[in-house]
C-alpha cells in the first residue's frame, strides 16, 4: 500500500502532522476564530449600547 500523503487543505503542503491542515494554517484559523469572536462580541456589546442609549419611547 503507497504511503498516503497529506496535504494541507488550505495551503496545500505536504502535513507532517495528523489532520487536514498544516500548523501555520491551523494558527493562522485559530486566530481568524478568536478574532472573530472577539468581532462578534464588539458588535453585539455595541448593539446592546445602541440599545440601551435610545429610551424605550421618544
Ligand atoms: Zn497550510
Amino acid at each position: 500500500m503507497p504511503e498516503k500523503k497529506v496535504k494541507c487543505m488550505v495551503c496545500g503542503k505536504a502535513i507532517e502532522t495528523s489532520g487536514s491542515i498544516c500548523q501555520r494554517c491551523q494558527e493562522s484559523i485559530r486566530g481568524e476564530a478568536v478574532g472573530k469572536r472577539k468581532k462578534v462580541g464588539a458588535a453585539a456589546d455595541k448593539a446592546m449600547k445602541k440599545h440601551g442609549q435610545k429610551p424605550p419611547n421618544k
